[in-house]
């Protein structure tokens, strides 16, 4: 088992990190309080009786999904390829997806670790 010190992901990773293809649109959540209030507003959203077409809008490119106490923004399901579960991530969170990917992958490279996260997290294209 690779050690820390000798891990190469710091250095490999965050100078390639730009190489992947970050979606840089509308859609992208910058921090932790953006992601935060994209949670509560989809909350609230379905929770309205009426609806505009802003929140269809907005329900039709979020889902949220509650594990116990915590609320993780999803790509609705019935967009999804195979119903399986693709979370939205802020890019602070980014960086710590990729290392555990890596390690996961058994230290694998940064194909390796892209090939993981992309059927993962939306904003990992
Ligand atoms: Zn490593």
């Amino acid at each position: 088992m690779e050690s820390e010190s000798v891990c190469a992901f710091k250095d490999v990773f965050q100078n390639k990190i730009s190489e992947l293809r970050f979606k840089v649109n509308s859609c992208s959540i910058t921090n932790e309080e953006n992601y935060e209030q994209i949670v509560k507003e989809v909350m609230e959203t379905k929770n309205k009786t009426k609806k505009t077409s802003l929140d269809y809008r907005r329900l039709k490119r979020y889902d949220i999904l509650t594990v116990g106490t915590i609320t993780k923004l999803i790509v609705p399901l019935h967009r999804s390829n195979n119903n399986e579960v693709k979370y939205f991530v802020h890019n602070d969170e980014i960086f710590d997806i990729l290392k555990t990917a890596h390690i996961e992958t058994g230290h694998g490279g940064l194909h390796k670790v892209h090939d993981v996260v992309k059927y993962k997290y939306a904003h990992i294209a």
